[in-house]
């Protein structure tokens, strides 16, 4: 099949994050934030969890996010029937100061398409339920073992090209990261992808 231009566009962002100029935007700029912390102590309308196919609870953030939200948050998980790779499912917030979670699963090691597609999946998610706030946790990069530099650029780019959509409703997208590694990984990257006016 011929891949249409968008298709290839957008394939070519994803692949090589770095190889194409990205106009400065302002408005785009003011939605976006890096945060340093515990993503479970955030009052967002969703925070998006790095889950696993299972939706039933982890190690690292999901264990976090699982003891935080309650017993409520693995009922309304077993009911989900699980979630392929690459994609993402909604739930409540339960116990925590956050509305929703959105329980993404990364790949299992470098498979950058899967994991760009965890970031565009929970946008839209967003989107189609109405929700503007959104902190992500660095999907991928604990014990999936996703390199940390790859897959911040991988998330910047994603959040960068989705919400030039002119269509997004969303108005606020948090980087938080846990460790001090990626804290100075998304500095180093975020003015290439949302670079200033
Ligand atoms: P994965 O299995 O997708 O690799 P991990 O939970 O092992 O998921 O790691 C994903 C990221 O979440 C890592 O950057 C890790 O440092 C981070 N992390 C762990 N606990 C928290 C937390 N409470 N809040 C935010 N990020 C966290």
């Amino acid at each position: 099949r011929r891949p249409d231009f968008a298709d290839s566009a957008y394939r070519t962002f994803l692949d090589n994050p770095g190889a194409r100029d990205i106009e400065p935007n302002d408005a785009i700029n003011d939605k976006i934030a890096l945060w340093q912390g515990d993503i479970t102590t955030l009052e967002v309308d969703a925070i998006v969890n790095a889950a696993n196919e299972s939706l039933l609870g982890g190690g690292g953030v999901d264990g976090a996010i699982h003891s935080a939200a309650g017993h409520g948050l693995y009922q309304e998980c077993k009911t989900l029937d699980g979630c392929k790779t690459g994609s993402a499912k909604l739930t409540g917030g339960h116990d925590l100061p956050a509305k929703h979670i959105i329980h993404a699963v990364g790949p299992i090691g470098y498979k950058p398409k899967l994991l760009g597609s965890c970031y565009w999946k929970s946008l839209q998610i967003c989107d189609e339920h109405n929700l503007k706030e959104v902190a992500f946790c660095c999907i991928s990069t604990g014990i999936f073992g996703f390199p940390n530099d790859a897959a911040a650029q991988i998330a910047m780019a994603n959040v960068r090209q989705y919400l030039e959509r002119p269509d997004t409703q969303i108005e606020r997208v948090l980087f938080v990261m846990f460790l001090e590694k990626d804290k100075h990984i998304y500095r180093e990257h975020i003015g290439r992808f949302f670079p200033p006016v």
